[in-house]
Parts: C-alpha cells; structure tokens; sequence
C-alpha cells in the first residue's frame, strides 16, 4: 500500500443523515464520568481558498498553543478564540457533527509535519474571522450551553444547527 503523496486532499464530509444519526445518539446518552472540563480552541491556518479551521479540546491552552507550534511548524496559524465547557468530550464530539454538517470539506491529507491531523474544517468564506465569528462561534456557544444545562439527557433539537447555513 502506498500512501498518497501530500498533496492529495480527500473530503471525509459525511452525508448529513449520517451525521444526523450521530448527534441523535450521542446528545441523548448520559455524558461519561470520566469526562472533564476543558477548552474548546479554535484556529485558522491560510492556505488556497480561504484556508483551514481546526477546532480542538485541551484542559491546558498555552501547553496546546506550544504543542502546535512545536509539533506541527510551518503553518501561519492565527489563533481566534477557546471557549470553557464543563464536559469537553462531549463539547467536543457534537461541535465536530454540526460543523462537519455545515463545511465545505472536511480534509483529509498528510501534513508537511507528517501527521495526518483530523477534524478540520472549510467552510464558504473569505475572512476567517467572520467565518469564525459568523459560524464556528454560534454553533459552540450553542453546543456548550446545551451541554452545560442538560447533563444526563439532551433531548434537543438539532435542526437549528444543522440547518443554520443549509448542506
Ligand atoms: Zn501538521
């Protein structure tokens, strides 16, 4: 098997039914003891047509911020915001299922760092920070307060985020 070479971008987007499905399930289940509470983090990275979001966890921002520098240089980073959520799993797993719902591409390729890194994003626009602000920013704030209020059972009603900037 011979890996594709760096350039190759797949789009792992998955068809919104599935991604439906998904945030079903996983919004009602009780969240898992073991889950705590951290940072959900945000950055943008400039590339061809309007670059790439990531949108990560950590329970320690700077140490994170450091990590990506070291582990993964060469990349003009700009870093637009973390929000605090009791249950960042959780936090973190349906944020990802609303914002693969409503991107452009969720790329999939090997970074000129040698990692294949997940969960990032595209999205229609050409300034990040509106994108950010626009976007990505409501559909957290949104899935933290959800989170945050309703511990054992999320019985919400996903169509609002899934349909915000339609498919
Ligand atoms: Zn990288």
């Amino acid at each position: 098997m011979v890996s594709p070479p760096p350039l190759v971008m797949l789009n792992a987007k998955r068809p919104l039914w599935k991604l439906m499905i998904l945030w079903r399930r996983f919004s009602n289940q009780e969240i898992s003891n073991a889950d705590r509470a951290g940072w959900i983090y945000v950055f943008h990275e400039a590339g061809s047509s309007g670059g790439i979001f990531k949108v990560g966890r950590t329970n320690n921002l700077e140490r994170r911020i450091h990590e990506w520098k070291a582990d993964c240089p060469g990349q003009l980073r700009t870093w637009l915001g973390a929000f605090w959520t009791p249950f960042a799993h959780r936090t973190e797993y349906l944020i990802h299922l609303a914002l693969e719902a409503q991107c452009t591409c969720r790329p999939r390729f090997i970074c000129d760092c040698g990692t294949t890194h997940l969960e990032k994003f595209t999205f229609i626009g050409d300034d990040p920070r509106t994108v950010f602000e626009e976007l990505i920013t409501p559909v957290i704030v949104e899935v933290v307060a959800l989170v945050s209020l309703t511990r054992s059972r999320l019985d919400t009603d996903a169509a609002a985020l899934f349909q915000q900037h339609g498919n």
